[in-house]
């Protein structure tokens, strides 16, 4: 497979997905910065290493880090302070690895080994239950991360990536198929006079054109995701 600049800029980013850089997630970020539109200092995990690394690729000169992005830090984990959850879930769904486990109205956990420091969890809980602790004392960026720890979180964040579209997709298919009953039954009603048949023909052609936009936004869904699959 063709290995384009934006995939040799993208393996070397930390893959924390915290979008600290500006992009909703590191890939877009290296794709910024392959296109000429992001600077290669505005990763804070990286840190400065990550700036060598990406300077190297590009075969530009060392700059600073950008730290109007975040300063480079020990790298810490979240801890939920279990006694004050109350099981809103709103730290699961800014978990970008899947990092959080619990279900409604019950105390969540979060899994070490899974979790990048991205703080994105943090800002959403409403009891101020999370906090970040470092577990890398004296070690910061890649001194306190590494290539197995990124690729886990790459994969991490593809997995979940992945289940938000099945979702998306099941949650779809489940609005079209009742659309469809819904005109099937519509079909069925009678209309006993020219206003009845109008309404009637009005509704099915609402549902129709509601069944219609469903499926090119699936189609269209599709699109984007092959082409996710097949970078250049
Ligand atoms: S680790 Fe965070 S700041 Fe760095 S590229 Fe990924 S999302 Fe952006
Ligand atoms: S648990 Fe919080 S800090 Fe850790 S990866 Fe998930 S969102 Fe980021
Ligand atoms: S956001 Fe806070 S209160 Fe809600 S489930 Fe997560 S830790 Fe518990």
């Amino acid at each position: 497979m063709p290995h384009t600049l934006a995939d040799q800029l993208e393996d070397a980013l930390p893959q924390t997905q915290c979008t600290k850089c500006g992009y909703p997630a590191c890939r877009p970020y290296a794709e910024a910065i392959a296109g000429g539109e992001a600077n290669y200092n505005q990763c804070p995990p990286g840190g400065e290493e990550g700036v060598k690394r990406l300077a190297s690729i590009l075969g530009k000169p060392v700059i600073a880090l950008d730290t109007s992005h975040g300063m480079e830090r020990e790298r810490p984990v979240a801890l939920i302070e279990e006694a004050y959850c109350i099981g809103c879930t709103l730290c699961i769904q800014a978990c970008p690895v899947d990092a959080i486990i619990g279900a409604p109205k019950q105390m969540h956990t979060i899994i070490s080994d899974l979790c990048t420091g991205c703080d994105l969890c943090v800002a959403p809980c409403p009891v101020d239950c999370i906090s970040m602790v470092s577990v890398t004392p004296g070690k910061t960026g890649w001194a306190a991360w590494n290539e197995n720890q990124a690729d886990q979180a790459r994969a991490q964040f593809h997995f979940r990536q992945q289940r938000l579209l099945r979702e998306k997709q099941e949650n779809d298919d489940r609005l079209a198929a009742k659309a469809a009953e819904k005109l099937v039954a519509l079909e069925a009603e009678p209309a006993l006079n020219a206003e009845e048949i109008a309404s009637k023909e009005r509704k099915k052609a609402i549902i129709a054109a509601a069944i219609e936009r469903a499926r090119l936004q699936k189609l269209q869904a599709s699109r984007d995701h092959q082409a996710e699959e097949k970078p250049e």
